[in-house]
């Protein structure tokens, strides 16, 4: 959520923070702007809305010459999206970028109106600079480090200093890495940023602040020197590029055969490479949107197949609930980014009880994957697109496979050698699904002008309308829900009128005979379902028919007909398909 990116070399910023601000558009953001500074000047620029309008407002200034910068996109939590709330903000000497929120803004802002400070924006972060400045006398990092025991909440912060001409940075709870040049240095909320001009960084932790110049880093906590590790990473330069495809949605929906084998293929050679989930008494999965969803296709496979019982709970919920932890229990953590703010509050408050931990995440640097006891990581590679595809298909890849393991060590499955095979031919199978374009294509034209969709589903098919539903809402805009199929009937079968479109997801054998009544039931209402289903059924509703696989496998070659639908969807409605609107990529405020 939000992108912060810092230079400080030779070279003169403007482009580099700007490519850099391009390389971080994919988190969301309203608004953007830079500071550039030299010896004795400072100068800020900042607009509203996309970044070619910052561009386009740096082209028509006469900016000075400097090698040091920091740029920021704002995803507004304090104050609307605004030239004036736009970062980055200067309170006397200090001028900085913040991502995250400070939680006791307002009880600050008021200490410091009373000590005369006037402040020009809404923002919580100008509060920040407003007290790094005022403990500036003239040591910056004496000054960060009293104002971090002041400020409560969340930040990753890039901090400039009038009279001086070095690159400060520090976080907490929000990401920022430094990344190391030659003759130059840089600092940014993920490597993507700024992998054109580098592959080696430093991961800075909790309450960490770095003093940098262009060759070299000194980092503190309590004002003591930090000995820090340097990382090298293995991201392709092109990884981040559409290869060709007109969004990255799609290309990452086309790269779900090849991330698949990647993921899949370790665990599948040995099985021990998984934590064993029958070491707990119970298991609870928590995460937020779209991983919760892949969380709930765990959930159910490992109760019908693995006779496991299994809590499931949103992040921002769990977090704050009593939750009873009576039992010896495992908490499985579910987050692409590994920065989802409420996966991370939910991860500490298992591990304040002692509770152990399991991530599934895909950024092996992220603060999930460092703070967690156990991790799984998926190999997504790069995920650019708001809406979350290949990522998602590979953590529900991990929830089948983790079921299949706890059945085995139970002695439940049946008929092994099936299920081994299936696992082994799924990047095969979910191409030739992806390869029916046409298919999608023609079901997206039947239901782009429609205002109002619903998936139905029951058990398994319930969890996989869920993210048929959210992928679709999240980048067309059309007004979707999941409902259980058998749940209609009780309330919501009122809003079915003619025509509406009503996806039926038919997989599971258990229980297909009662969806198909449901479908009737909201055919007999003027509804005007498709489905969705491992069998072909004799009727002339418009249908989508994958292979039939192990039920672990199921889900994976059902929700890629479902992305690609959305996405058809969104391009005939003309939508910002790969940053929808109001949507930031990692949510890493609460
Ligand atoms: N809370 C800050 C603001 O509203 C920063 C938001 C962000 O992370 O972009 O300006």
């Amino acid at each position: 959520m939000c992108g912060i990116i810092g230079y400080i070399g030779n070279n003169n910023p403007i482009n580099i923070l700007i490519n850099g601000l391009k390389n971080l558009e994919y988190r969301g953001y309203d608004s953007a702007g830079i500071a550039i500074k030299n010896e004795k000047e400072l100068q800020v620029i900042k607009s509203v809305g996309k970044i070619v309008n910052l561009e386009e407002k740096i082209k028509s200034l006469k900016v000075i010459e400097s090698n040091l910068g920091i740029a920021h996109t704002r995803w507004a939590t304090h104050g609307k999206p605004s030239e004036e709330n736009a970062h980055p903000h200067t309170v006397g000497k200090v001028t900085l970028v913040h991502n995250g929120i400070i939680e006791n803004a307002s009880e600050l802002r008021e200490k410091l109106v009373k000590e005369g400070v006037i402040f020009h924006s809404e923002t919580d972060t100008e509060v920040v600079a407003a007290l790094i400045n005022k403990y500036y006398e003239k040591d910056p990092v004496k000054a960060i480090n009293k104002t971090l025991k002041e400020v409560k909440g969340s930040y990753a912060l890039g901090i400039l200093f009038i009279d001086n001409n070095h690159l400060y940075a520090t976080r907490k709870d929000s990401p920022l890495i430094i990344g190391l040049g030659k003759d130059e240095n840089f600092i940014a909320s993920d490597i993507a940023a700024i992998i054109d001009y580098t592959n080696k960084y430093i991961l800075l932790e909790e309450g960490e602040i770095a003093d940098i110049t262009k060759d070299k880093v000194v980092v503190t906590k309590d004002e003591k020197e930090v000995e820090k590790e340097v990382h090298t990473t293995n991201m392709e330069k092109d990884a981040k590029d559409k290869c060709g495809y007109e969004h990255y949605m799609l290309k990452e929906i086309m790269e779900e055969p090849v991330v698949l084998e990647k993921t899949l293929k370790p665990y599948l050679e040995d099985l021990n490479k998984l934590p064993s989930l029958t070491d707990y008494e119970e298991i609870h999965i928590v995460a937020c949107g779209s991983a919760m969803y892949a969380g709930m296709i765990g959930k159910a496979l490992l109760e019908e197949y693995a006779n496991t019982k299994v809590e499931i709970d949103v992040a921002s919920e769990y977090r704050y609930k009593n939750i009873i932890y009576d039992r010896k229990t495992l908490v499985i953590l579910i987050s692409q980014s590994g920065e989802t703010a409420d996966t991370i509050a939910a991860m500490r408050k298992a591990k304040e009880n002692k509770v152990e931990t399991l991530a599934i995440v895909n950024v092996k640097t992220s603060t999930i994957a460092r703070e967690s006891d156990q991790k799984i990581f998926i190999e997504a590679g790069p995920e650019i697109a708001v809406a979350t595809t290949k990522a998602y298909i590979l953590q529900v890849g991990i929830m089948a496979l983790l079921a299949y393991k706890t059945a085995l060590t139970k002695g439940l499955v049946k008929d092994n050698d099936k299920v081994l095979e299936d696992a082994k031919k799924l990047p095969r199978l979910v191409k030739e699904v992806l390869d029916r374009k046409d298919e999608y294509k023609k079901i997206a034209k039947e239901i782009y002008t429609k205002e109002d969709i619903f998936f139905i589903g029951r058990k398994i098919d319930y969890a996989t309308s869920q993210e048929g539903s959210l992928k679709l809402k999240e980048v067309s805009y059309i007004h979707s829900e999941a409902y259980q199929a058998g749940e209609l009937k009780h309330g919501t079968i009122s809003l079915i009128e003619d025509d509406m479109p009503v996806f039926a997801i038919l997989t599971d054998d258990t229980i297909k005979d009662k969806t198909i009544s449901n479908i009737e039931e909201v055919k007999s209402r003027g509804a005007k379902t498709i489905i969705i289903s491992n069998e072909r059924w004799n009727t002339n509703d418009l249908q989508v028919v994958v292979p039939k696989i192990s039920e672990y496998f199921q889900p994976i070659l059902i929700v890629p007909t479902l992305q690609l639908i959305a996405y058809e969807t969104a391009k005939l409605r003309g939508c910002d398909i790969d940053k929808p609107k109001n949507l930031a990529k990692s949510v890493t405020v609460e």
